[in-house]
């Protein structure tokens, strides 16, 4: 009998929902209940600036239309935030994250700045500030936490994951540079909220769109960094609309609402995306 699978789907509440989240959520809901497994909602909710509350409801109510239901209440990011705050802690005695008072500007501004999987690759700046003047900083500047990758890989060597029905990929954190871990407006980046969260939750497999993939490079970092058990990953195509490029938030043809307000049923259009026929117009591509 197939393995018992945890799965999740995890929004965040900055917009509604579209065809590419529902997909991802048929796939995820699907592949836990195909093995008597349990399917969990996550909100992604520690981004304050852009995260509404009307979304978190909205977005639920998108999944019970879509005939989707799910074990337990929807874990909310913005509950986790000491468990955040501790892992940081863990990394911050062991001297891999070091305090970064570097503005976008001051990033964008620097000629050395290459780009990595994730945009551009953090120059350094403030790796190596001499103690005293970092005390002093600390005390009065906003700053992120940065992740010292280089020292980070030397601790953990090489790391890989599975993805699923391609065998074993080989992470590559180094090509992100020193990530951002803790946010001068969020207490947790993405990257360190989720690849708690997926081990807290006890998540055994990822599902969620390849424009992810490159992050997983980072969080099979941080499981080895912290101890954490590792999930299998699936990496699916994306939802791309007439135009041919992946559907944004802000498009609202696509927009769950507004299918249901056609009077598309629901748990007819999932099925559909379960077998990966889509509405006219929309296809599956992978990046
Ligand atoms: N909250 C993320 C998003 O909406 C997804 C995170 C994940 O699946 O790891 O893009």
């Amino acid at each position: 009998m197939a393995r018992k699978m945890l799965t999740r789907f995890a929004p965040s509440p900055t917009g509604e929902l579209h065809l590419g989240h529902a997909y991802s959520a048929v796939l995820a809901h699907g592949a836990g209940c195909a093995t008597g497994g349990r399917f969990l909602i996550r909100i992604d909710d520690i981004d304050g600036s852009r995260s509404r509350e009307e979304f978190v409801g909205a977005s639920l109510a998108d999944l019970a239309w879509l005939g989707i239901d799910w074990d337990g209440d929807p874990v909310r990011q913005s509950a986790r935030l000491g468990d955040y705050a501790a892992a940081l802690e863990v990394l911050r005695k062991r001297d891999l994250v070091y305090p970064c008072f570097c503005t976008r500007a001051d990033i964008a501004a620097s000629l050395s700045a290459p780009h990595g999987p994730s945009g551009a690759v953090y120059p350094g700046t403030c790796r190596n500030l001499p103690d005293a003047e970092r005390e002093r900083r600390l005390a009065g500047e906003p700053h992120c936490w940065r992740l010292d990758m280089a020292r980070a890989v030397a601790q953990t060597g090489k790391q890989a994951w599975e993805e699923m029905g391609h065998g074993l990929r080989t992470a590559d954190p180094l090509a992100h540079g020193d990530i951002v871990l803790s946010r001068k407006d969020a207490p947790a980046s993405y990257h360190l909220a989720s690849t708690l969260d997926d081990a807290a939750m006890g998540v055994t497999h990822v599902i969620r769109g390849a424009d992810l993939i490159a992050s997983t490079d980072v969080h099979r970092l941080l499981q080895a960094l912290l101890g954490l058990p590792t999930p299998l990953y699936r990496h699916h195509a994306l939802v791309c609309g007439p135009d041919g490029k992946r559907l944004a938030k802000r498009e609202a043809a696509a927009s769950l609402a507004s299918l249901r307000a056609a009077g598309i049923d629901g748990p007819t259009l999932a099925a559909d995306l379960a077998a990966d026929r889509l509405p006219a117009g929309y296809s599956l591509q992978n990046p």
